[in-house]
């Protein structure tokens, strides 16, 4: 149980009222910023403005996945209050004070840094990273299905990458009967593709093996899916890219090709809000509990 643990949520989307619906189970104290549009009441939350949150008994800071932006501001979809956390607001807090949050960047950095407070990017995690690439690679089939005019089932697919996602949309591609090549680059790879019971290739070797594809999945976050791969492509090709922004895929190319490539970011948040959130709270429950244990609690 969490309680007496002081949780502040701040911001965030429906993926925050899961992780608030799991710490009020586990009993916490929950101060929630930004929710003034939320119709729900959870037990043990109540509603604050960030100017009346009491610092000095936070144990833990949640931020959204997004974080904050390079002025510290911190989005939210249940208020329209403009929401930024400062330095200031964070000397307040006790020294074992954790921030958690999906990602970080530089403002996020610095406001934790100089305040010397412990940041944890939960995207960044690989328990998060592999429970997060399952509604992943059901996204990936979503928009396979909803971009072709054939079945999964038979059609020659190429997954680049065998990374968290790579592995699971292989998988995935691969039950639903099609006839799936993995790239990858380094020899154990290779080996754990072969084991899989596909078809590994080198990456090296791209722009032969993209000849015959009717689907390619790129998972790699760099320039792979280059003009010179997409120029050798068949013209009915689909390419979905998987990788962070900017994607692994030549767009400009692929457009002016007439090659059909489809970023498509945030693939849990759209496909499975509920359960992406389930996956965060489940983690972050772990975490504060992990926390209270090292301070001496039960
Ligand atoms: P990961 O576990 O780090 O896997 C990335 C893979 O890319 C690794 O296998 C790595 O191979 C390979 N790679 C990197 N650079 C390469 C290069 N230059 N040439 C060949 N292979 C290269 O990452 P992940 O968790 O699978 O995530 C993959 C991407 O998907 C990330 O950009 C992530 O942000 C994104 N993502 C997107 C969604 C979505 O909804 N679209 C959801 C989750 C994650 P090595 O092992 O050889 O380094």
């Amino acid at each position: 149980m969490l309680t007496d643990k002081h949780v502040v949520i701040i911001g965030g989307d429906a993926r925050q009222l899961e992780i608030i619906r799991k710490l009020s189970t586990l009993d916490a104290k929950i101060s929630l910023v930004g929710f003034e549009q939320l119709d729900d009441g959870f037990i043990g939350a109540s509603k604050q403005m960030i100017d009346e949150v009491e610092w000095h008994t936070a144990d833990a800071i949640l931020l959204p996945i997004s974080g904050m932006n390079l002025e510290g501001e911190i989005d939210t979809i249940f208020s329209n209050e403009t929401l930024k956390l400062t330095t200031e607001q964070l000397k307040q807090t006790p020294e074992h004070c954790v921030i958690y949050s999906g990602i970080s960047n530089n403002c996020l950095d610095e406001i934790t840094q100089t305040s010397k407070r412990k940041l944890v990017k939960l995207m960044e995690r690989d328990d998060v990273a592999i429970y997060n690439s399952i509604p992943t690679a059901e996204g990936a089939v979503m928009m396979a299905i909803q971009h072709t005019d054939i079945t999964i089932h038979g059609a020659n697919v190429a997954i680049l990458g065998l990374g968290r996602v790579g592995m699971s949309v292989a998988r995935t591609f691969d039950a639903l009967g099609a006839n799936v090549k993995v790239g990858a680059r380094e020899s154990h790879n290779l080996a754990r593709i072969t084991e899989m019971g596909m078809k590994p290739f080198h990456t090296s070797d791209i722009i032969e093996e993209m000849r015959n594809v009717d689907l390619c999945i790129n998972t790699i976050p760099a320039p792979i899916v280059s003009a010179n791969v997409l120029s050798e492509m068949p013209m009915h090709a689909l390419v979905i890219d998987l990788a962070s922004k900017p994607g692994g895929t030549d767009f400009r190319y692929a457009e002016k090709r007439g090659i059909k490539a489809l970023l498509a970011p945030g693939l849990p948040g759209i496909v499975a809000p509920k359960t992406a959130g389930q996956i965060l709270a489940k983690v972050l429950a772990t975490l504060l509990k992990e926390q209270q244990g090292q301070r001496g609690g039960v």
